[in-house]
């Protein structure tokens, strides 16, 4: 069965017509969520990049070619920045400019005016390399991420391979040759993407909705100058973490820090620079840290840490290797940073409950404050 290539590409070009908008005002509208931003963008890149095609033939194929292959491109990186939205920040800039600037003197230099495969190779290891890090991005999404990420990245996958593919058909058989015109043209191709464009579009709602909630969640329970737990935050993970029944039976650690004459800080360098110490002392706090302790600003200068598993002795190098690494901080930024005293108090299966371990802690904080700062005090060598 021979598949038409032109009907293909308008049906390709209706279906992305109609998902743009649908993307935009659905998703993007509403939820203003990065990742449907992003698919926004690509959807019009991809509709761009397949128009420019139509110009193969005419006189201006020698700027369309090249432009369709670097917008295409883009398409591609945007797939990546959607992907990579959900996880972590933007791609980097590289991907933004490299690739498609790799793409474009490829282009150019490959008789755009006569050749419609100007620059093939190197732009079908574009569409794989930008494509398959998407992929790879949606992979590494929590477990806890909506579960439509699994179907999206095999979609993602999968057009990387098969770009792949094309990459290794066109440099063995030629853009010309029966195994990439039957398997790897652009009949097939667009199939393919059309494929890949149902998946994201199922999956669309999910991934958007859930990154918005993340961020708004993100932004209720941080601290917005440091970045660590807020108060109520910590408050409830810890009193969590307390309460079940698998940890409440083991023991642990909380430690809580207070900068010393940290207002005299405030006083002789500017609250700006009280700001840069307080986001250093968290910076030092988050280095020395397990992924599963809790980290958290409990007012002004006075940090909290949950420390489960850990024993006093622990807790009292932990508090110590924090105090170093603020030291090194000091030295980078060129600010004298101020030093830290800390109170440390242990819980097992007999603690009361958070209030009293936090009340212990400040007993003992308080202890290493009229012993001259600069220390560590626990709670059970006091009184
Ligand atoms: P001590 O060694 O006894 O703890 O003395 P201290 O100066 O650290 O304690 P005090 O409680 O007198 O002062 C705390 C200061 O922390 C006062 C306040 O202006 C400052 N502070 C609280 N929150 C912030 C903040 O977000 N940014 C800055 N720059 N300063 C803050
Ligand atoms: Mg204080
Ligand atoms: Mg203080």
């Amino acid at each position: 069965m021979a598949l038409d290539t032109a009907t293909l590409r308008i049906a390709f070009g209706l279906m992305a017509l109609v998902l743009g908008p649908l993307f935009y005002f659905s998703s993007y509208r509403t939820t203003r969520s990065a990742y449907s931003g992003w698919w926004c963008l690509a959807i019009v890149f991809f509709l761009a990049g397949s128009a420019c095609f139509l110009l193969n033939g005419s006189s201006h194929q020698f700027w369309a070619n090249p432009l369709g292959n670097v917008l295409l491109v883009h398409g591609g990186v945007a797939v990546w920045a959607g992907a990579r939205s959900l996880r972590t920040g933007p791609p980097p800039r590289w991907a933004f400019t490299g690739l498609p600037l790799v793409t474009l003197v490829a282009s150019v230099l490959d008789n755009p005016a006569t050749n419609t495969w100007s620059g093939g190779p190197v732009f079908l290891a574009a569409m794989s390399i930008s494509i398959g890090l998407g992929s790879r991005e949606l992979w590494r999404l929590e477990p806890g991420y909506s579960r439509v990420r699994i179907p999206m990245a095999a979609a993602a996958a999968g057009v990387s391979v098969f770009y792949f593919g094309r990459l290794v058909a066109f440099l063995l058989d030629g853009p010309e040759g029966p195994v990439f015109d039957a398997f790897f043209g652009s009949a097939v191709t667009t199939l393919v993407t059309m494929v890949m464009l149902v998946v994201v579009s199922f999956s669309m709602a999910a991934l958007s909705t859930e990154q918005q909630t993340r961020a708004l969640r993100m932004v209720a329970t941080r601290d917005d100058l440091t970045g660590l737990l807020n108060r109520k935050a910590f408050l409830d993970l810890a009193t969590e973490q307390l309460a079940d029944p698998a940890v409440s039976r083991a023991s642990g650690a909380l430690i809580l820090a207070d900068l010393d004459h940290f207002k005299a800080v405030n006083d002789t360098y500017g609250h700006a620079a009280g700001d840069l110490a307080l986001q250093a002392f968290a910076g030092a706090c988050q280095d020395t840290v397990r992924s599963t302790d809790l980290a958290g600003r409990y007012g002004g200068e006075e940090f909290v840490l949950l420390l489960p598993g850990a024993s006093a002795d622990r807790a009292e190098s932990i508090a110590d290797e924090v105090s170093r690494r603020l030291a090194l901080a000091s030295e980078a930024d060129g600010l004298q940073m101020p030093t830290v005293s800390y109170g440390v108090a242990t819980y097992d299966a007999g603690t009361a409950g958070l209030g009293a371990l936090i009340a212990a802690a400040d007993a003992a904080l308080y202890t290493a404050k009229s012993l001259g700062r600069n220390r560590t005090a626990r709670s059970d060598r006091i009184g």
